[in-house]
């Protein structure tokens, strides 16, 4: 078989080992049904069970409060900027605040300014997203039909430590790039939604995770496949889901539950990772540096620089020669972003390590 490498991609990413082994392994015939998963009816027992399952281990994983409803959608974490606030603002006479941390909260606000008003309660853009904002510094709208933020900014590698305080507005908060990776109160959000090929499967599947109550306010003038109500009533299975990347969702969240041994566990793991690699940008004299400011950086993707962008070319094509691969910054932020979800063994972020001491002494760090 083809040696596998360590690769850091923002997404779709590394799964884990077993996961993929399991998959391999049950691929022509699942064990008790005789069909590929591949195969067989979406309304058959035998996927109702894995669907089941998916979602009973989520809810076990996130202790998911009994008054919310888990949507396994498609569309990506892309179409949830569309119909977040189809079903939430158009034609609530409201506005939305955004809390701008970087690319993707942005990308979300472009979309809800089609469905109604939007305001900025916070923007980071002018130190180039590389902090979070002070609680103070927020300016929300308690009349506001939600308030979105970005839990993980995947690009700018700036993630928040906990929930922003919005007082009774619903809070929504696009999760997919740390989606699995540490515990979560859910019971402080309205909705939360992350697409699965960051740290949760492959793509083509989206979690959706929605309070009840805010299940009244899409209008049925949406297209049946826009409106949340559908897809709770039919249990995900309005129309055909994506079968595959279901089933691979649930062998992640059991992966998570059974392997690693809950979000907590998993938490710890990946601090762990993450302090590897930013103590060793701290301890490079300036050789490597951080984007995202100390007290906002993310565990989940590690952003730097290097002194100019001819040594980060030189980095990424060292690095790929030791089966280090996809380590190159977002094409609109360039720099260096070792994505370290999960699926990233520990094992991987040492070699990292061991590769960034080696390049930076013989680059004259
Ligand atoms: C990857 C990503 C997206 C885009 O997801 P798609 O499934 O491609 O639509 C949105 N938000 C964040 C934070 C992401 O990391």
């Amino acid at each position: 078989m083809t040696q596998r490498v360590y690769n850091f991609s923002p997404g779709p990413a590394l799964l884990p080992e077993p996961v993929l082994a399991e998959a391999q392994r049950d691929l022509m015939a699942l064990p008790g049904v005789g069909s590929s998963v591949l195969e067989i009816s979406h309304r058959s027992a035998s996927f109702k069970k894995i669907i089941e399952a998916a979602e009973r281990d989520l809810r076990s994983l996130l202790k998911i409060p009994d008054n919310y409803r888990v949507l396994l959608l498609q569309g990506g974490a892309r179409l949830q900027f569309s119909m977040v606030p189809m079903n939430l603002l158009r034609d609530s006479g409201k506005s939305a605040d955004f809390i701008l941390t970087g690319s993707w909260g942005n990308k979300a606000c472009d979309e809800a300014r089609k469905e109604g008003g939007v305001r900025s309660a916070w923007d980071g853009r002018e130190t180039g997203y590389d902090r979070l904002p002070d609680p103070a510094q927020l300016d929300l709208d308690s009349a506001a039909a939600f308030v979105h933020f970005t839990s993980n900014e995947t690009i700018q590698g700036v993630q928040f430590r906990g929930e922003p305080e919005v007082g009774d507005v619903p809070l929504v908060c696009d999760a997919s790039s740390d989606f699995l990776s540490r515990p979560v109160p859910i019971e402080r959000y309205g909705i939360l939604y992350a697409c699965a090929q960051k740290n949760a499967g492959p793509a083509g599947v989206t979690v959706v995770i929605i309070r009840d109550d805010l299940l009244d306010r899409g209008s049925d003038s949406l297209p049946g496949m826009l409106n949340y109500r559908n897809h709770v009533a039919a249990g995900s299975l309005y129309n055909t889901p994506p079968v595959f990347a279901v089933y691979i969702l649930g062998l992640v969240a059991r992966w998570v539950l059974d392997e690693v041994g809950g979000l907590d566990a998993m938490a710890e793991r990946n601090r762990g990772k993450a302090e590897q690699v930013y103590d060793l940008i701290d301890a490079s004299d300036g050789f490597y540096r951080g984007h995202a400011q100390r007290d906002a950086r993310s565990m989940m993707n590690v952003t730097f620089r290097l002194a100019d962008t001819d040594l980060e070319k030189v980095f990424i094509a060292s690095a790929a020669e030791q089966a280090l691969v996809s380590l190159g910054g977002h094409r609109s932020v360039g720099g260096i972003r070792a994505s370290i979800y999960n699926a990233m063994p520990v094992a991987g972020v040492q070699r990292l390590c061991q590769f960034m001491n080696q390049f930076r002494k013989e680059h004259g760090g």
